[in-house]
């Protein structure tokens, strides 16, 4: 909606935000962009998990009117941290709370920054209600695709992506018939050990795997990036946002981080958005569309620009990509279980439980092992979840890192 001010330009009306996991990565990041333009939002809503020392200092600045936090424990934390001094704000708590946050009266956009599994139900419910939905969780598709396909074809809820590729097909998408695009693009960047030795991956250690060449992001979704599961994410993710059949999705390695995907159309063109890798920018293009705000991120450097590179990527070496696209083959709960596997064997890699050769391994394991349901209902996938998730939290893997199968 645009109000005529009296110098007779148009201004927008401030958009009514909701930003779930602002404490996270993309959440803090969505701050960051609020603030290079505070006339065109009013933040409403802050979520996190447990870090409400950060949530409270959010809270102080932006003056939401709703959070939500984790745990009962964690919301008598929160009382406690906040100043007197500060403004009132509702406190919600759980999964419950989550998704009525996500559907606080009044707000046009929901950014969904949870991370995994926690992040579908508010994204669904804020669908469900008709809200555009800002979308930076990808394992929501992942797992729950289908479930969210059908709230956007029997509502009037929007998704934009935020994830940088998704959002750099969506760019490349603009004003194009949907019957001419041939194939999507996904670019990788292949993340720290594309180049490192196969025989040497027992041996990787977490500093490691969280050293991330180009982007800087939160733990889980940089370890994905050493796995190469981000891509398999992405691959899924890809297919829900825009109805695309998986063989004519590909995924090419491209070490620089510079061409954030591509489209190839019909007429043999290709089209490419490229730009310096910093998450600011889809953020705000997806809170922005499809108009673009001047601001001052990065540009790229055509002096320090000297090549481009790209390669086909190597399953045998980064066997998480081709488990994803396994078990989008196969369908129903196999991406949930795909999902909950890796979630909980990233955890345990991150906790130091299991090595980085355990979490393909793990996933293997599950895919295996847990029955695959055709046609799920959120009540089978959350049951998929639970299941996966207890069978890798479970496994007697040994504390160092295992070369053997
Ligand atoms: P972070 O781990 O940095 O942040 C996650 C946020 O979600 C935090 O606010 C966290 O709260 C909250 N959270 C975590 N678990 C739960 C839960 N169970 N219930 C409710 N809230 C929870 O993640 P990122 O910001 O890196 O990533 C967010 C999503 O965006 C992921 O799905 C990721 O794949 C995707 N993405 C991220 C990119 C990036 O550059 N970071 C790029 C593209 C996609 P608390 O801080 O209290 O734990
Ligand atoms: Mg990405």
């Amino acid at each position: 909606m645009e109000t005529v001010s009296q110098n007779g330009t148009s201004d927008p009306e401030p958009r009514q935000l909701a930003l779930l996991g602002a404490t996270g990565s993309i959440g803090t990041q969505t701050l960051e962009v609020v603030r290079l333009f505070p006339d065109r939002f009013d933040v409403r809503v802050l979520t996190c998990r447990q870090n409400v020392e950060r949530l409270a200092k959010q809270v102080q600045e932006f003056r939401p009117a709703c959070v939500a936090v984790g745990s009962a424990e964690r919301a008598e934390a929160f009382e406690r941290v906040l100043p007197a001094d500060a403004p009132d704000v509702r406190v919600l708590v759980g999964t419950e709370g989550l998704c009525e946050a996500a559907t606080w009266p009044g707000v046009d956009v929901v950014m969904g920054a949870v991370v995994g599994f926690a992040g579908l139900r508010p994204v669904l419910r804020a669908l469900e209600a008709g809200t555009q939905v800002a979308l930076a969780n990808k394992e929501t598709l992942v797992v729950g695709g289908p479930l969210v396909a059908q709230v956007l074809d029997e509502g009037n809820g929007e998704l934009i992506p935020v994830d940088s590729e998704h959002s750099a097909i969506f760019q490349c998408l603009a004003g194009e018939s949907e019957r001419s695009v041939e194939d999507l693009v996904l670019t990788a960047s292949g993340g720290p050990f594309w180049n490192r030795p196969a025989e040497t991956f027992s041996d990787i250690t977490v500093e490691e795997a969280l050293d991330h060449p180009n982007w800087s992001m939160g733990a889980k979704i940089t370890t994905d990036s050493a796995t190469m599961m981000n891509k398999g994410l992405e691959v899924i993710e890809a297919k829900w946002l825009f109805d695309v059949p998986v063989d004519r999705i590909q995924v090419l390695v491209h070490p620089q981080s510079i061409v954030h995907s591509m489209v190839s159309f019909a007429d043999g063109a290709v089209k490419a958005q490229l730009g310096v890798p910093d998450m600011k920018v889809p953020i705000q293009y997806a809170l922005s569309q499809p108009a673009r705000w001047p601001a001052p991120h990065e540009r790229l450097d055509w002096d320090e620009l000297s090549r481009l590179d790209f390669e086909r990527p190597n399953l045998d070496k980064f066997p998480c990509l081709q488990l994803a696209y396994d078990a989008l083959e196969a369908g129903g709960t196999a991406p949930a279980i795909l999902n909950a596997a890796n979630e909980a064997a990233v955890g345990r890699f991150l906790d130091e439980q299991m090595g980085f050769l355990g979490i393909p391994r793990a996933i293997e394991r599950a895919l295996g092992q847990v029955p695959v349901q055709a046609d799920p209902t959120l009540d089978d996938l959350v049951a998929a979840d639970a299941e996966a998730r207890g069978l890798v939290e479970e496994l007697p893997l040994p504390a160092s890192n295992s070369t053997e199968r």
